[in-house]
């Protein structure tokens, strides 16, 4: 793939947001780092986040929006979130909201989770490509799992240069440090310190969250996150299904449910949690996977089958 590099010409935006639109992957600059951004309500276009990062497990991603309206069209605000949102936004704050029912966002970028990351960013680039492409973008670091973030074009196209679609060369990004998560689900809780301080948010919402992050069980970054796994039993790596057994397929198979037929991992890494989610409302019992090659994002399915296979 040839990874294409704009400029911050109002033409070259828009390039560059059409890209987002048509499911591409493209790496913008954000007020902390460089983000990898993709269309947040397709999950074949979150798919090719993952396989460019090549992270070997699905983590749910942070979505970045332009304004509260967006944001409201898919997750439940509340008084508080608009109390913290009218003072810290645009800028390094996420916050963790219920999802609503029946949401546009893709499965994937949720890690198949209920609540959603949410933030408005302050870079006027970052706010150019989400006014132009008109959609939420799921964007973690732009950079391989394991290596440092980017906080300059150079080090994405070093990085990832013909693994994305596209990089807007906006200069450097640096806050120099992570972005404040604070959860509503429903009392405001700390998930990780960062830029914002925790005792400026406690004094508009008249709280000590410090004490309730350290005291509370939630208090690690991505511990929320953890483990959204159907609820019947699982049986990986299934050549034969059985009786009763309700099969979820990979490849040309005759099965209940499929994760891409053409064996294409990016596909099946599309599929997974809407899969998952699938064989719940089916009232599923006993469930049977196909083996999943352990290469590529297939790793991460992997990762994420055998996490949901293992004792409840
Ligand atoms: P980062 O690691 O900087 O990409 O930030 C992602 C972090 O945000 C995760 O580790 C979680 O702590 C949090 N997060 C993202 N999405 C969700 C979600 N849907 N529900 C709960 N927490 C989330
Ligand atoms: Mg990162």
């Amino acid at each position: 793939m040839q990874t294409k590099i704009f400029n911050t010409s109002k033409p070259d935006l828009l390039k560059a947001s059409k890209l987002i639109e048509t499911g591409g992957t493209l790496a913008f600059p954000t007020e902390t780092v460089y983000g990898l951004g993709a269309d947040a309500t397709n999950n074949l276009a979150v798919a090719k986040i993952f396989q460019a990062k090549g992270r070997p497990s699905f983590n749910p991603l942070i979505i970045h929006c332009f304004s509260i309206e967006q944001i409201q069209a898919f997750a439940m605000w509340s008084s508080e979130a608009q109390t913290v949102a009218e003072k810290f936004w645009p800028g390094p704050l996420t916050m963790v909201l219920p999802l609503l029912p029946h949401s546009k966002i893709a499965s994937l970028a949720l890690a198949g989770l209920q609540t959603v990351a949410v933030r408005i960013p302050a870079h006027s680039i970052a706010q150019s490509i989400l006014k132009l492409a008109n959609t939420p973008i799921a964007a973690p670091s732009a950079n391989p799992s394991g290596s440092v973030s980017a906080t300059k074009t150079e080090h994405v196209i070093s990085k990832l240069n013909g693994k994305i679609e596209g990089i807007v060369s906006g200069g450097s990004s640096e806050i120099g440090l992570e972005i404040t998560i604070i959860s509503f689900l429903p009392d405001p809780r700390i998930l990780r310190f960062g830029a914002i301080d925790e005792a400026d948010i406690s004094e508009i919402l008249s709280l000590d969250l410090k004490k309730k992050a350290l005291d509370g069980e939630i208090s690690a970054p991505g511990q929320l996150s953890s483990h959204y796994a159907p609820k019947g039993s699982i049986r990986l790596n299934s050549k034969v299904f059985k009786n009763k057994e309700v099969s979820l397929g990979f490849g040309k198979v005759i099965c209940d449910l499929n994760l891409s037929r053409t064996e294409n991992l990016i596909e099946a890494a599309a599929n997974l949690f809407d899969c998952l989610h699938k064989l719940d409302e089916m009232g599923a019992e006993k469930i049977a996977v196909s083996p999943i090659p352990e290469e590529g994002i297939g790793i991460a399915i992997n990762d994420r089958l055998k996490r949901a296979a293992a004792p409840k």
